[in-house]
């Protein structure tokens, strides 16, 4: 990511909240598929036990579609027009942008998995289709992802009735697992995620939140990695949280991880998409977990945590992504997992080994819940007073 699209992401981000005082703009949702393989956060293996109602769908509008091979296609200059945006071609027959009078507000490719809105890279279930002579879109990648986060007000049955107040922070790992590591530099990602955490929590309290953790020491929470996950999500059910945040470091193979950098953020994959990593559906893809009943919810909260961790740490943009992980599925509130940075990358993991930057990770995630809880209060304005 480069400088541009941080300047554009802090934009958007204030944007939205000025939007939303105004006259209430903007969010989206995008499709996702399975968890990523070899994630901390294990990907749910089974449909964990729970309702399995569908979850809330219904759109604002109803999209006007085309089935191309049993799928529900939109063409974006459809979007365009709900939204009152403009498109273009950028590279004709290749790029899209859709712009306002501002400027360009997203910008799609053909055969692409990700768009960018605002700036941010932000991914869909199904790449963009080149179909008669104009970029299209599945109908679900509208729904979930694109149309709330362009739009939240139109979204607000979905969404929290008021701004969140407690908030339950998991530090992932702990104990016997470690994480990932960077064994050159000597670090874990479990005590990084604990200090960021502890962090996290102190400046959180400053802002007035009620703060739970998971944990608050070198510890498992259970055994077994599944039951470990479960009871990480089953805190935030205790707490009656309002927001669930699980901070990670990541890694990718040694082949890449000199050219690997960046942050990356996750929330549940819908119902019926594919999650992020994947290109296909899965056991797991036809389920609706608990979490999916906080859809709108989790792609508006996401969206402002992985802003703020782009416009705070000035990193690379790995993308806003869906996955099927364990700690996101059960958690009855909007819950997102942040891959703050990458320990496999030796210049990037030094970093990660300073208190400074550590802490600026805090401050970011702080910044994107702010904004998130700002966005709600802003689509919700507290009720006159009586007289
Ligand atoms: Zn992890």
């Amino acid at each position: 990511m480069n400088r541009r699209i941080v300047a554009m992401a802090r934009h958007t981000a204030r944007g939205l909240f000025v939007a939303g005082l105004l006259t209430l703009a903007a969010c989206a949702s995008a499709p996702a598929q399975s968890a990523p393989t070899g994630k901390e956060s294990a990907p749910a293996a089974k449909a964990p036990e729970g309702p399995t109602r569908a979850a809330p769908t219904r759109p604002a509008h109803l999209w006007p579609f085309t089935k191309i091979q049993g799928i529900e296609w939109v063409k974006l200059d459809d979007v365009a027009a709900h939204y009152r945006l403009k498109t273009a071609w950028s590279k004709p027959g290749v790029e899209m942008t859709l712009a306002d009078a501002r400027g360009v507000r997203l910008r799609f490719e053909a055969n692409q998995r990700d768009f960018h809105l605002d700036g941010v890279r932000v991914f869909l279930g199904r790449s963009a289709l080149l179909h008669r002579a104009s970029l299209w879109v599945t109908r679900l990648d509208v729904i979930k992802t694109i149309a709330p986060l362009l739009r939240p007000e139109d979204h607000l049955a979905f969404l929290p009735a008021a701004p969140p107040k407690v908030i339950v922070i998991d530090a992932g790992h702990g104990g016997n697992d470690p994480g990932k590591q960077n064994l050159k530099l000597k670090l874990d990602e479990k005590d990084m995620t604990l200090d960021v955490v502890l962090r996290l929590k102190k400046l959180l309290e400053l802002r007035g939140f009620k703060v739970k953790l998971t944990r608050d020491k070198d510890e498992r929470l259970a055994n077994e990695q599944r039951a470990d996950l479960d009871r990480r999500a089953a805190v935030s059910k205790e707490a009656k949280a309002d927001l669930f945040l699980s901070i990670h470091f990541n890694a990718v193979e040694p082949r890449d991880a000199a050219r690997v950098t960046g942050t990356e953020t996750y929330v549940l994959t819908p119902q019926f998409q594919w999650s992020s990593t994947d290109n296909g559906g899965d056991s797991l893809t036809n389920t609706a977990f608990p979490g999916n009943r906080q859809d709108v919810a989790n792609v508006v909260a996401g969206y402002q945590l992985h802003w703020a961790m782009l416009a705070g740490l000035k990193t690379s943009d790995r993308g806003f992504k869906r996955g099927r992980l364990r700690v996101l599925i059960m958690p009855e509130c909007p819950a997102a997992l942040l891959e703050a940075a990458y320990l496999s990358n030796d210049k990037e993991a030094a970093r990660v080994g300073t208190p400074e930057f550590r802490q600026e990770i805090a401050e970011s995630i702080a910044e994107g819940v702010q904004s998130y809880a700002a966005l709600i209060a802003a689509l919700r304005p507290p009720p006159p007073p009586d007289k």
